[in-house]
């Protein structure tokens, strides 16, 4: 909610953020949303989309990093990787630094969150939506994956919260179809909110992952602009294995990749995964 040179978040009844906006770059609503794109003395330009924070271009690395490279450096061997959402590019981005990935699929339901950040923040996207290796679909994610005949190592969703187009996102339909277009040895995370304040999120993926993956767990980043505490992000696989390698594998995958990041090392990646006990608690069948 913009009011004169204020934009207060509206996720959360009750609480939220604001931001001193400096200008109002651009404001529509789209088919599928509200989205607006303000610039802050704080955290540079912010984009929100129905009133909930999406990305600063300040802080948006530390989800970004995290989301793309946990999974990544994780699997060691991932060639397909698709991506549900991912509009600003932001996350295209990370995944095209691992040499190893030969293909990324990004399925956005809304082609102007694209266009406009591209626009708006060239650094999030960095030109990976002109890559040879990745290829921009125009479409629902949870239609994608119940159809594709495509198969992906790692599936990556960084979707808006459970509301609007993206409420199909944290459905068991979704995780059916995210199993089903997943290679054997895949692995699938998720952007799932802030345990403290969206305690239920955790606990309705968590239950809803539970007939489709062997092992279901969460891995935590601190991201400043999504308020509350610790962030969750989903994890998923057949192999629980995955989740608890050794800091001197991840770390010897890193230093191959030669990626350069702000956020992740492997440290950050093995300790991810240890969540708070009030965390652990809501993972109930
Ligand atoms: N980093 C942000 C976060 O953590 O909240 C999310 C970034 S990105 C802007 C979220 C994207 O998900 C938006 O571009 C939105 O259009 C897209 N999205 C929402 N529902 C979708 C769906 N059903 N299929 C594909 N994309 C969807």
């Amino acid at each position: 909610m913009i009011q004169q040179f204020k934009f207060s978040e509206t996720l959360h009844s009750g609480y939220a953020q604001t931001f001193e906006v400096r200008e109002v770059l651009f404001e529509h609503r789209t088919e599928h949303q509200h989205l607006v794109i303000f610039d802050t003395p704080s955290f540079g330009r912010v984009m929100a989309l129905d009133g909930a924070i999406q990305t600063t271009e300040r802080d948006e690395f530390i989800y970004h990093e995290m989301l793309a490279h946990v999974p990544l450096f994780a699997h060691g061997q991932a060639r397909d990787v698709l991506i549900v959402g991912g509009g600003d590019g932001g996350m295209l981005r990370e995944v095209l630094k691992h040499p190893g990935v030969e293909r990324v699929v990004m399925v956005e339901i809304d082609r102007s969150v694209i266009d406009l950040c591209t626009h708006y923040f060239p650094n999030h996207s960095q030109g990976a939506f002109d890559s040879p290796r990745a290829e921009i679909i125009v479409g629902d994610g949870v239609e994608y994956v119940g159809s594709t005949d495509r198969r992906f190592d790692v599936v990556l969703s960084d979707s808006t919260d459970p509301a609007g187009p993206a409420e199909v996102l944290f459905t068991e339909r979704f995780y059916s179809g995210v199993k089903r277009c997943l290679k054997e040895g895949g692995i699938f995370a998720a952007q799932n909110g802030l345990p403290f304040l969206q305690a239920d999120e955790v606990t309705n993926t968590y239950k809803r992952l539970a007939g489709h993956f062997q092992d279901r767990w969460f891995f935590a980043a601190a991201v400043p602009t999504y308020v509350g505490g610790i962030m969750t992000l989903a994890w998923a696989s057949d192999d629980k294995a995955l989740r608890q390698l050794p800091v001197e594998v991840i770390a010897e995958r890193f230093r191959a990749g030669g990626l350069k990041t702000r956020y992740y090392n492997p440290e950050m990646h093995v300790a991810s995964f240890a969540l708070p006990q009030y965390v652990v608690d809501s993972l109930v069948d």
